[in-house]
């Protein structure tokens, strides 16, 4: 079985070192108290929890998988038990806001609880995930009853929540969803229609469910203008908050998937639900908008959990499996053959794993911090944040989900034939590792939003804002290290905006030159974004070596890490860049009918 062991000296040397997130928070109303002393403790407890609990159920779990009847849906042995352990330790409150029974934390630890928690067992922690979502949506858009009714029980834990958008017909495009919210005489809403893969739409672990769904009422405007946004329960609340009679909601039944088996995904029918109006008529989408850069936050973060996986359990079998001898001579010459780690291939496939999640992880919990500052920062701190989150979440999600995948496809490589057997659980990464790339808006909705509504909707000012942050970044490095850093790191920002601007050309003359480059674009983009946050590692781990009076191997290993990315992975660009200036010709000139001749 796979064991899984929390990197936390890797955390804090993000969470202290590189972010300073203490001397941050200090400067952020409300946060005052949030000391590194508070961050290392919540971080412990959260691996602990992690480590011993939920990941000794991520292979029994993927094994047994959700069982559907017409009671509802039962989740795999030790689950729901797990879920109850979370809520008496206070998990789900831990962000959520004071008022209403949160513990008020910065976001950015959330994000890294759900790290140690979807690394773990990526499947049990879609439960709380969705659950987080539904937070969101009622603490954002709800009226002050809905908060004391629905949000109190989710933040508790002992409700949890859904979000119902997609239908049989319509996943990306929600403009063309079907379903219907009736006005009551009550006030309320009758909800009628049918919702597919909805993520823990049933299950057993609370004894509610609140459901955020996405329906049209009458006479609503066509397409995304006419969506409005409403909260249905699996029960009704009394007055009291506590457990009413059944709503018409109810689970037809469970998808039989590749991977994330534990994790029930669900056909929902509304047959006329009672459902509550959350925000404005018609501004669904809009409302749901607000927070839609956590979610995909949140999503970007399975693609960390998979590579951390992948790479602890690649490391600790190319350190024992033995096969054949060095090319340099036996580096185990009492034994039989030497470990696999010897090879240059291996070592390949393990510093793809090993850069990518760490400079990943920089990356999305910068982007949580970018959150806190939006919610607490001044006004000016929280725009630039702002803009520098609407540009940079795209691209967390899609690039960091899509080498993600590739994290866990070197996994099962470095295990030979067995990575292709069950019982090593590194093909169950891969499977589960395969949904991240197109739920929460597909790598390719990803793109056409950073290349089309990012990067030129905003006629290149978000670019420059991040590209400025860059050349900041760059002229504050005096030390010798950071020298080719920094020369790369003004290349390629230059190329990246000369790029945007070619595209932003030729999209003008053909709208099909922009769709036909975004998702190479946002490929490009995500590895220069990961050198920019390499270029951060190796500027810290240079100082403390510079400083250090004891042992640096830490911070040796990121020095040559960054190295590694640097000269193997951050050339990838230039396939992108071909692909990108060869235009839309090679896609588009193609009539439909040759593709079948
Ligand atoms: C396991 C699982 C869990 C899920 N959980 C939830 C959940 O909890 N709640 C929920 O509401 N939904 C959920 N979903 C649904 C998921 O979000 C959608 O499947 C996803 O958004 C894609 O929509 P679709 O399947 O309709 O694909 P489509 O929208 O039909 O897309 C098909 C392909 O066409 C491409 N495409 C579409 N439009 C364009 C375009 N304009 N330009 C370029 N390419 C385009 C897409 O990128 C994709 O490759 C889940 C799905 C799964 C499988």
């Amino acid at each position: 079985m796979l064991e899984y062991k929390a990197p936390l000296r890797d955390i804090s040397f993000v969470v202290n070192e590189v972010l300073e997130s203490e001397k941050l928070y200090q400067t952020l109303p409300g946060y005052e108290e949030v000391s590194q002393e508070l961050m290392d403790a919540i971080i412990e407890e959260g691996a602990k929890f992690a480590e011993n609990v939920l990941a000794p159920l991520n292979q029994s779990g993927d094994e047994e998988g959700c069982k559907w009847s017409e009671d509802g849906v039962t989740t795999p042995t030790g689950f729901a038990d797990a879920y109850k352990q979370y809520v008496e330790n206070g998990w789900p409150a831990l962000s959520a806001d004071p008022e209403y029974g949160g513990q008020g934390l910065p976001d950015m630890m959330g994000i890294v609880l759900n790290e140690l928690s979807g690394s773990a067992n990526w499947s049990w922690s879609m439960y709380p995930g969705l659950s987080h979502g539904a937070i969101n949506t009622v603490e954002a858009h709800g009226d002050e009853q809905q908060k004391q009714i629905y949000l109190t029980k989710m933040i508790e834990g002992a409700w949890t929540g859904t979000m119902c958008l997609t239908e049989a017909h319509c996943g990306s495009d929600l403009g063309l969803l079907r379903t219907k919210a009736e006005p009551q005489a009550d006030g309320s809403y009758s909800i009628t229609g049918s919702k597919i893969f909805i993520s823990a739409g049933e299950h057993d672990m609370a004894e509610n469910i609140v459901h955020i769904v996405l329906a049209r009422l009458p006479d609503a405007p066509e397409g995304t203008k006419g969506i409005s946004l409403f909260i249905v329960p699996k029960f009704n609340a009394n007055e009291d908050g506590s457990v009413g009679e059944r709503n018409a909601v109810t689970c037809a039944s469970i998808e039989k998937k590749m991977g994330i088996k534990a994790s029930a995904t669900c056909v929902m029918n509304f047959d006329g639900a009672k459902g509550f109006l959350i925000g404005p008529p018609n501004r669904g989408l809009n409302c749901m908008f607000t927070f839609m850069n956590t979610a995909r936050i949140g999503t970007a973060l399975q693609g960390l959990a998979h590579m951390e996986q992948a790479f602890q359990g690649s490391l600790k079998y190319a350190k024992e499996r033995l096969a054949m001898r060095s090319l340099t001579g036996p580096k185990n010459p009492d034994g039989p053959a030497d470990p696999i780690i010897v090879h240059p291939d291996v070592r390949r496939m393990l510093l793809t794993q090993k850069s990518l999640a760490e400079g990943s992880r920089l990356f999305l919990y910068y982007l949580a911090q970018l959150g806190d500052i939006v919610h607490r920062g001044s006004e000016e701190d929280a725009k630039k944040a702002d803009d520098l989150m609407s540009l940079l979440t795209p691209i967390a999600k899609a690039f960091v989900t899509e080498l993600g995948f590739e994290a866990a496809n070197h996994g099962v490589q470095v295990y030979g034939g067995h990575g292709f057997i069950s019982e090593w659980g590194m093909e169950q990464i891969v499977r589960d590792a395969r949904i991240s790339m197109l739920y929460e808006g597909t790598t390719g909705i990803q793109a056409l939003d950073l290349l089309g509504r990012k990067v030129l909707g905003s006629g290149g000012a978000l670019l420059t804002g991040f590209t400025e942050m860059i050349d900041a970044f760059c002229k504050e490095q005096d030390s010798e290290v950071m020298q080719p850093y920094v020369e790369t790191l003004q290349k390629y920002k230059d190329e990246w905006l000369g790029l945007s601007l070619k595209i932003g050309e030729k999209a003008m003359a053909n709208p099909d030159e922009a769709g036909a480059a975004a998702v190479d674009y946002l490929m490009y983009s995500g590895y220069v974004t990961l050198a920019f946050f390499w270029a951060r590692i190796v500027s810290v781990a240079q100082a403390k070596i510079a400083q250090a009076d004891g042992d640096t191997s830490f911070y040796d290993a990121k020095l040559l890490t960054a190295k590694f990315y640097y000269d193997r992975l951050l050339p990838r660009t230039k396939a992108h860049k071909a692909a990108i200036m060869s235009g839309a010709g090679n896609l588009m000139d193609m009539d439909e009918a040759l593709f079948s001749v």
